[in-house]
């Protein structure tokens, strides 16, 4: 195996990264169809069960052209917002093939939804009476916390003592009174415990919570487990996959045993976002400057932390690649470096302290993993412009999938 994930999977197909760059300008994120398609289908096939669906979890990436290939592979999906509401119908996503999780919303954004047929999920009794009143005798879906959380940044565990989500287990009688008072039908329970993990046992365990939720409400018509499958950041280092057959197998287990206890074959449901679109993103970006301040070498690039935000939100790693003249590097001479950006601030770190190929002015650096939360959090902070998508198709070739800000989009919202 080489030490470059792009080499491995043929990520850039009948074109390089220099190609790319030159014709869609720098920096710029690249994904790989392929990968895309495989990562749909071990979701959409997660669990060898009847009545299973895997819901897209679109806050992790909304480009409109994976959204579509992403409803081909037959994911249904979650929205955050009436924003992804309005892109997943734009994509062609069927109302009942989407399912709203608010959280703090308001009547208006509520009612966005219900007018269109959209299922929604609360989370919080105070949103439950909200929905009531909106949409007496309507159908609603409750978050709860099942008092376990997991994830890779206390930002990002998303059930347990410390988080605003989900309702607490203890007011399940207060959730059936709203119910009853409103007339409206509970038709499913959701929870999502938190992102990016790579141990799956405490997944396991919120499953069995939640199943155990369950059987407190009558004829529900689905359970839906969350997201927050993990992917290996440090595939350089040879970090492991999830062991997806395994946790597969076993949820099947337990899901079997609970439907008969049940009485009825309740769908099932999961809300992967990062899983399916990390790996097939790659963002590129260009080497301007080198120096040398107080012992630190800075690799000066476009790649500021208005194009990706995780290393400085969550201090999180991406593996690196250094492409020379078109071509990876596979240079033996290294040397330990900072990749900084272009931003005005000191946090301004792409990659901290990594050996690598010694690199100059004028390569190009490939950002691994770059496809969930990449774009999607992207910003025009210092007016930077946000960069290009592009999409590596089956055949090998390239196509805009959505293009460059230009300095026109910096001043659409005022009136000059
Ligand atoms: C963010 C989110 C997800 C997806 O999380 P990933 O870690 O990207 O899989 C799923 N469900 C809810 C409610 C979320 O907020």
């Amino acid at each position: 195996m080489h030490k470059y994930f792009t080499v491995n999977t043929n990520f850039y197909g009948k074109t390089s990264p220099d190609k790319l760059i030159k014709e869609f300008g720098s920096p710029l994120y690249v994904y790989n169809e392929a990968i895309f398609r495989e990562r749909c289908r071990e979701m959409a096939n997660l669990i060898p069960i009847e009545n299973f669906k895997s819901n897209f979890s679109i806050k992790a990436n909304s480009n409109i052209e994976l959204l579509k290939i992403a409803r081909e592979e037959g994911l249904h999906a979650d929205a955050m917002s009436p924003g992804e509401i309005f892109v997943l119908l734009k994509a062609g996503f069927q109302p009942e093939e989407i399912f709203y999780i608010s959280n703090n919303v308001s009547e208006e954004e509520m009612k966005y939804a219900i007018d269109r047929g959209i299922l929604v999920s609360v989370d919080s009794l105070s949103q439950l009476e909200m929905l009531g009143r909106i949409n007496r005798g309507g159908d609603v879906a409750v978050r709860f916390n099942p008092g376990v959380g997991a994830g890779h940044h206390e930002k990002v565990v998303t059930a347990g003592k410390k988080t605003k989500f989900g309702v607490n287990l203890d007011l399940i009688d207060d959730v059936k009174r709203i119910i009853k008072k409103y007339d409206l039908k509970l038709v499913g329970i959701n929870q999502h415990i938190g992102s990016l993990f790579m141990d799956a046992s405490a997944f396991v365990e919120s499953v069995k919570y939640i199943l155990e939720v369950a059987k407190q409400f009558e004829n529900l018509e689905f359970v839906d487990f969350g997201g927050g499958f993990g992917i290996p950041y440090r595939k350089q280092e040879g970090q492991p996959r999830l062991d997806l057959k395994e946790l597969g197998n076993k949820l099947a287990e337990i899901i079997t045993a609970w439907r008969k206890e049940y009485g009825k074959n309740v769908r099932i449901k999961i809300e992967p976002g990062r899983y399916i679109v990390a790996e097939c993103g790659v963002l590129l970006g260009t080497v301007y400057a080198k120096k040398k301040n107080y012992g630190h070498t800075y690799i000066g690039t476009d790649l500021g932390f208005n194009v990706l935000m995780r290393p400085v939100m969550y201090d999180s790693h991406h593996d690196i690649e250094v492409y020379k003249n078109g071509k990876p590097s596979e240079g033996t001479e290294t040397e330990v470096v900072d990749i900084v950006g272009n931003i005005c601030e000191s946090g301004d770190i792409m990659a901290k302290e990594r050996e690598l190929p010694v690199i100059d002015e004028g390569d190009i650096i490939g950002v691994m993993d770059a496809g969930a939360y990449g774009y999607s959090m992207a910003s025009n902070y210092n007016n930077r412009l946000r960069p290009a998508e592009v999409l590596i198709q089956l055949d090998g070739t390239p196509r805009i999938i959505r293009r460059r800000d230009t300095l026109e989009d910096l001043i659409r919202n005022f009136e000059i």
